[in-house]
């Protein structure tokens, strides 16, 4: 048994060309493995591919070629496993105003063929937190009351995947708060999630592996560790009181001296720490009339990667 939550290979997808557009090769041979019970965030700019992804998982759009298993299962040989596995939370909200909170889990529960008796509405308006607003009409909800009610819907089926697109898109602290808690508390439960998001700093915060996909290509796939590793550069930038020449480095440490006469140093703080750069610069005999650091953040890595693609 395989021991993956979702298995892609060489997955295309290309929208046929409209009269007001030309063909989109949204994405161009994907291939990602997903293990279960990850926290798995998969990360892109505007346009790179990600809801394509996510909604092909869902089955709302038909993929060009390649394979997806979900669960285990193919989405071609076995539709209606694989579909019962993932639930979706999309990025284009759409609710039925006619329908209350609870009428639209029963609705929901009902397109999945779960039975009345394995119902779990009122379990899931409580972890929403719309118990109050069970029996209200959809239209007289907040944005983040919609917002909590997607979620909620893609739960009817307990699925061994949650997958949300974007979920925090323009959504204030308290919701956000809200959002993560609950999907914290469903991994520690065993639900596998996949959320995509254009916040870097969450997808630090909440995902064990990243993936980062840029023109419809996979372009990095680690865990957030690693990725943060090759991200850790930080640069130390000394003023030395009079002039100075580099004193000699290891290799964990990259030193230049800058045209306004400063030296930086460049290092992974994994490895080496601010100290250790100040020891040497003490030991050369160095005096130091001004420090500052300079710090790359996942934001500049990001940029690097996907920038003059
Ligand atoms: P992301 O979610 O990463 O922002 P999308 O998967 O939404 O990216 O879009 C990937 C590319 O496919 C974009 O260039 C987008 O314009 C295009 N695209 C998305 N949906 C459609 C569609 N229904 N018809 C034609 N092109 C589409
Ligand atoms: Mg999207």
């Amino acid at each position: 048994m395989t021991q993956n939550a979702i298995e892609i290979t060489g997955l295309r997808k290309t929208y046929a060309a409209t009269g007001k557009s030309a063909a989109k090769d949204a994405l161009k041979g994907v291939d990602l493995n997903i293990k279960r019970g990850s926290v798995f965030g998969l990360l892109g700019p505007n346009g790179a591919g990600k809801s394509t992804l996510i909604n092909i998982l869902a089955g709302l759009v038909t993929k060009t070629e390649g394979t997806v298993k979900i669960w285990g299962f193919d989405q071609d040989e076995n539709p209606r496993q694989s579909r019962a596995s993932i639930g979706i939370m999309p990025q284009e909200p759409h609710l039925d105003a006619f329908f209350t909170p609870r009428g639209s889990l029963d609705v929901q529960a009902g397109l999945y063929g779960v039975p009345k008796s394995k119902r779990k509405t009122d379990e899931i308006l409580d972890f929403i937190g719309l118990t109050d607003k069970a029996d209200a009409y959809a239209r007289s909800l907040s944005g983040g009351m919609r917002r909590r009610l997607l979620m909620g819907k893609a739960l009817v089926h307990t699925p061994h995947i949650l997958v949300l697109d974007e979920p925090t898109a323009g959504v204030d602290i308290e919701l956000r708060n809200m959002l993560w808690a609950n999907v914290r508390k469903l991994n520690e439960q065993g639900t596998t999630i996949i959320l995509t998001t254009h916040y870097l700093e969450e997808a630090q915060e909440m995902c064990d592996e990243i993936a980062i996909i840029n023109h419809g290509d996979l372009i990095v796939r680690d865990t957030t560790a690693n990725l943060l590793g090759r991200l850790d550069s930080k640069t130390l930038v000394v003023r030395p009181a009079t002039d100075a020449t580099l004193p000699a480095l290891p290799d964990t440490i990259t030193g230049q001296i800058r045209t306004d006469g400063t030296l930086a140093f460049s290092y992974h703080t994994a490895q080496t720490s601010a100290d250790q750069i100040l020891d040497i610069l003490r030991n050369a005999d160095i005096k130091i009339a001004d420090i500052s650091t300079e710090q790359s953040d996942l934001e500049d890595v990001f940029l690097a990667l996907t920038s003059g693609r």
